[in-house]
């Protein structure tokens, strides 16, 4: 047993430090199960088998089942597909059948975000979220009808944002701490007093919204690389490069943008290097 238990705690270890999605994790499964095997143990089936337990990810009951349903979710992963809207993107994450979509572009995107749904072969009755990273018209446009269509779909933005959104339904403040379908949100304020980020600690992804820019946003060069807030429109730029501090102390691979193209590999080290010039 304690061998076993041993073979968890590392595990858990390594999915909080090196959480990096899918590669990683097969990695680490082979080699509990050489271990378990060789020991005699029997806490692998689980582990490597497809996710069959049925579990909500969004609502995690103990440290045990947190261990086992990361294991399923990093094996089942989730996809981010980006909806390019021209000068704006959202952001379709999926897994399994349930799909969160990240912001809604400009008044009339909606059909591009139907599409991009349709890419993943999924529509909208199966959009369970709507997470809004902050209240600016490029990002809260299509709302209404975004809403409309996805009618089972619950909204979410960050509580200082909330009054200046206008929304078919009630939206819920979400900020530090809280999840939305197994995705962390962390509050990164300045861009917007209310600026939201989503994270997905086992993928290593994390979605900013305007709190940052990517390449070819005007703000952050063309040459793949990452910019603070843009000065333009930030209410308060001293808070903006706190919250980039903040994205800097997380691990991941990849950031998505609302502006700009994604950095793609290595991202929280070139966001930490930006995080040093602030
Ligand atoms: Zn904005």
């Amino acid at each position: 047993m304690n061998i076993v238990n041993m073979h968890r705690v590392t595990r858990r270890a390594f999915v909080t430090e090196f959480g990096r999605g899918v590669f990683a994790i097969a990695i680490l499964g082979t080699g509990i199960t050489a271990c378990t095997t060789s020991s005699g143990g029997s806490s692998t089936s689980s582990q490597d088998a497809t996710p069959t337990s049925g579990t909500d990810p969004t609502s995690t009951t103990s440290e045990e089942t947190t261990t086992s349903e990361a294991g399923s979710e990093a094996a089942s992963g989730i996809s981010v597909t980006r909806v390019n809207l021209g000068n704006v993107s959202a952001y379709v994450l999926v897994r399994g059948a349930e799909a969160v979509i990240v912001d809604t572009g400009n008044p009339g995107n909606e059909g591009d975000i139907e599409a991009g749904l349709s890419e993943v072969g999924l529509g909208w009755n199966n959009v369970g979220s709507v997470i809004l990273t902050h209240r600016h018209p490029d990002h809260i446009g299509s709302l209404g009808p975004v809403m409309d269509n996805a009618s089972q779909a619950f909204g979410y933005a960050g509580e200082a944002d909330i009054p200046s959104i206008g929304s078919p339904r009630p939206l819920t403040p979400v900020g530090d701490g809280d999840t939305v379908f197994g995705l962390s949100i962390v509050e990164t304020p300045g861009h917007t007093p209310g600026s939201i980020s989503v994270v997905d600690p086992l993928a290593g992804v994390v979605i900013v919204g305007d709190a940052m820019n990517g390449a070819g946003s005007g703000v952050a060069g063309s040459d793949g690389g990452v910019g603070g807030a843009n000065p333009q429109f930030t209410s308060d730029m001293a808070q903006a490069a706190e919250s980039i501090k903040k994205l800097a102390a997380l691990s991941f691979d990849s950031m998505y943008f609302g502006h700009g193209d994604p950095l793609e590999g290595n991202a929280s080290q070139m966001v930490a290097e930006l995080a040093a010039t602030l």
